[in-house]
């Protein structure tokens, strides 16, 4: 490796530092790269992110840790997707699921994108996404995908998990790694004469040096943004939201573990609702503009019935965005500090790893240069503005008249031409894979969830109810039986799990 720091700092032990300390520690320790991590319990965490993607699932296996070594440490479950009822008003399209694709899903996969392109030329056949992968029966029968006949490295899953708990194991892990931990307060930073960082002042623990640091500092961006000047762009004309409040509830033992997330819409954005091993995490993330703090968390309250009377609310708030520059100088933001867009679709977890993966990757091969630089900017950037599309994607789509945030969501005329392509293809009779293909550089996600967002919302001219279900649904329900209850599957991890459930049949 070219030009090897031979101490670098992580400025942060949220989620990020703490994922980051542990790739780095994986990669670099062994080559006699010092790495220390500094994080102030003063200040805390953000102390939300529960959702994630199936590229999780690769993180743990980079680092060779099993399922049953950090899903009990967490209370984590599994997740196989997520469900978006309440976001069309379309007859039959009250509610539908995208699910993460497996290869098991081929020939299924193939009749839903065929029964797609029939039904946007106005036929009026079966096209609802629900019916045709096996994931979404997986959550109709509450099972883990998890089979004793598939191996599970044939199925793309994610997981859900305590933030707080998944840091505290993240940390255990990287100390054994070998990272040095530093509990303290960063007061303030000095650059060297070449406008690089050089010494963070600490509270009590004195001055730290370190020639390569990352920035895990959270929203306020204490290295990139405060100190190196990097800007934040704002992304407030394409998503509206930046509020939330999250409520966490009990989970009923006598209930089965629904494996997915939900994402329902209300009023003024939408409510998640993530079941954990012990408990449920639920969110509203909404406008300030057109709802208030104290409006928002009543509204989540009364959905949440009388399990949330006494739970405590946390509020937070954030500015849509992202910085340009992420690795910047001898500094690589990572996490919050590098933008936020907002919780739909659970993807900032995926996007931090991406961004070390893609910084490990980098960095062996063109050490400092400032072309591995410039590319490692460029991609992380089309990571996010990808990711952006496919979420602004959902309130373009919704068709809500119960408010003046769905109705100015969905009129929202501030979109990139890449979306506003896929879009205009979908409605009208062209080759939609065509406009996804032409698009392909710019998009975080694939095929699959494209045809799912846009059949699952009703994206059509003709959308009625279809009383029976195409055969796929059959194969894929008959295909779930062989997996395991996702309740009976945690509760091998979990000593104190009840199993079979007391009073539920499954
Ligand atoms: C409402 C909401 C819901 C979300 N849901 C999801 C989701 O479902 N899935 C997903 O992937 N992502 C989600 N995210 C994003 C996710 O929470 C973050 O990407 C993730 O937690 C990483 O945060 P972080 O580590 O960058 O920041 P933080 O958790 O804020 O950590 C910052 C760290 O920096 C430290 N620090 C700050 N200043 C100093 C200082 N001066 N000295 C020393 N230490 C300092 C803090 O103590 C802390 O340890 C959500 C975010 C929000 C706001």
């Amino acid at each position: 490796m070219n030009n090897q720091p031979t101490h670098l700092v992580i400025v942060g032990g949220g989620t990020a530092g703490w994922m980051t300390a542990n790739l780095l520690a994986h990669q670099w320790g062994k080559l006699g790269m010092r790495i220390s991590l500094i994080e102030s319990h003063k200040i805390g965490t953000v102390g939300v992110g529960e959702g994630s993607t199936p590229y999780l699932k690769e993180f743990f296996e980079r680092l060779a840790i099993p399922e049953s070594e950090w899903m009990p440490a967490c209370n984590a479950t599994y997740k196989c997707g997520i469900s978006f009822p309440g976001w069309s008003e379309k007859p039959g399209y009250d509610s539908y699921f995208h699910p993460f694709y497996s290869d098991l899903d081929g020939p299924q996969a193939q009749a839903f994108f065929r029964q797609c392109n029939e039904k946007r030329h106005g036929g009026s056949n079966h096209a609802h996404p629900n019916d045709y992968f096996l994931a979404s029966a997986l959550t109709r029968q509450s099972r883990a995908p998890i089979s004793n006949e598939i191996p599970a490295s044939d199925l793309v899953y994610a997981y859900h998990f305590d933030a707080e708990l998944l840091g505290q194991f993240l940390r255990q892990h990287a100390l054994k790694l070998g990272v040095q931990l530093i509990e303290d307060k960063v007061t303030d930073i000095q650059c060297n004469q070449r406008g690089q960082i050089a010494i963070l002042n600490t509270e009590s623990s004195g001055p730290v040096r370190g020639d390569f640091f990352v920035d895990c500092s959270g929203f306020k961006g204490l290295l990139v943004q405060q100190t190196l000047g990097e800007k934040q762009q704002s992304y407030r004309p394409y998503l509206f939201n930046d509020s939330a409040v999250a409520i966490q509830t009990p989970l009923d033992e006598r209930d089965p573990i629904q494996p997915h997330t939900v994402s329902k819409a209300l009023t003024h954005g939408w409510v998640w609702h993530i079941p954990l091993s012990n408990r449920y995490g639920n969110g509203y993330v909404y406008s300030s503009k057109y709802c208030s703090a104290e409006q928002a968390e009543q509204e989540l309250r009364e959905l949440l019935g009388p399990g949330a009377t006494d739970a405590k609310a946390l509020h937070l708030k954030w500015e849509p965005g992202r910085i340009s520059q992420h690795w910047k100088k001898n500094c690589v933001a990572i996490g919050l500090s590098q933008g936020f867009l907002e919780p739909l679709e659970a993807p900032m977890l995926f996007v931090v790893q991406r961004t070390i993966e893609h910084f490990i990757g980098c960095y062996e091969q063109g050490g400092f240069s400032d072309v591995k630089r410039n590319e490692f900017n460029q991609e992380i950037n089309k990571i996010i503005d990808g990711t952006r599309d496919y979420l602004q994607a959902h309130y373009l789509m919704n068709s809500r008249s119960d408010s003046d945030y769905w109705r100015d969501c969905r009129d929202n005329p501030q979109q990139s031409e890449a979306l506003s392509d896929i879009i205009a293809a979908w409605r009208a009779t062209g080759n939609f894979d065509l406009a996804l293909h032409k698009h392909q550089d710019k998009l975080a996600y694939l095929k699959t969830s494209w045809y799912c967002l846009l059949a699952g919302k009703g994206g059509f001219e003709n959308t009625f109810e279809l009383d029976s279900h195409p055969p796929e649904r059959q194969w894929c329900d008959n295909k779930a039986r062989s997996f395991i209850f996702h309740r009976e599957h945690l509760s091998r991890f979990h000593a104190d799990m009840p199993w079979p459930s007391p009073l539920k049949d499954y």
